[in-house]
């Protein structure tokens, strides 16, 4: 146990919550530690993933044992590999009907995330997908996307837009694991917006049913105001976090 702490402190990773598993010392583990396939692993690597970054240390084993996480760390730390790996073991083979849904606050940013998605998924059969602009005739279209897709990107605006919608039905029935990127700036924008923001979160918790959700938030910053809904919504909840609290 002290063992892992001197890692942590090495890599400025602090975890706190019970029985925190333990962080991680190379993507090569993951094969013995976690049955993830060599062919995952492989495709890390062929990105340019030679180490895991501190916040990849640690939120790789939490995802991957299931556990519910709050991980602060700064822009430009890893923090999209650090919930993609873990999605794309998990899911293993393509069912269609969403299994993750990755929430986050602007469309540039939902591109950014499904092309890191594209990379990571070559070695498997996984479909994802963006929910993007929803003019009233291609709504049809996105339904037929939306039920295909085993990972879907969106704002939480696009996703409770097309939600609302009475001519479509989607479902996410089958979230396994909700994500929220940028999880600051999304609680944090003007208070007309966050309030906006709190209601569609509530609306996409109550669509997302299955008793096996999980969730993971993703920041930059440390806010208390996601410290708090997070203590509210996530059982077992660990909190990652890494370098500076509000760097
Ligand atoms: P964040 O979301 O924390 O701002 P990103 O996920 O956008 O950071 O990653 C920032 C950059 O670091 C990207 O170009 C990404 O490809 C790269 N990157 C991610 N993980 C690693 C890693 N383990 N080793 C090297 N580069 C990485
Ligand atoms: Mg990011």
């Amino acid at each position: 146990l002290e063992e892992q702490n001197r890692f942590r402190n090495e890599h400025g990773i602090k975890a706190v919550g019970r029985h925190v598993p333990a962080a991680l010392h190379e993507f090569s583990d993951l094969a013995l530690r976690y049955n993830v396939s060599q062919e995952l692993i492989s495709t890390v690597k062929e990105c340019g993933y030679n180490e895991p970054t501190p916040v990849q240390r640690q939120a790789l084993p939490c995802m991957l044992e299931d556990r519910q996480i709050f991980a602060c760390a700064p822009t430009g730390s890893g923090k999209t590999a650090a919930f993609l790996v873990p999605i794309l073991h998990m899911l293993g083979a393509p069912q269609g009907g969403p299994r993750a849904l990755i929430l986050c606050p602007t469309r540039e940013l939902a591109h950014q995330i499904y092309r890191e998605a594209l990379r990571l998924s070559a070695s498997t059969q996984l479909r994802c997908s963006v929910i993007r602009n929803l003019k009233e005739s291609k709504v049809k279209e996105r339904e037929a996307t939306f039920r295909k897709s085993d990972i879907v990107i969106s704002t939480p605006n696009r996703l409770c837009y097309l939600l609302n919608q009475d001519s479509v039905s989607v479902s996410l029935d089958k979230v396994r694991w909700l994500i929220i990127d940028e999880a600051d700036k999304l609680f944090e924008g003007s208070s007309e917006q966050s309030s906006d923001f709190r209601q569609q979160m509530d609306q996409i918790l109550e669509a997302c049913g299955g008793k096996q959700k999980r969730i993971a938030m993703f920041s930059a910053t440390h806010t208390p105001s996601v410290a708090k809904w997070c203590r509210h919504h996530m059982r077992g909840l660990i909190n990652v976090t890494v370098g500076q609290r509000n760097a």
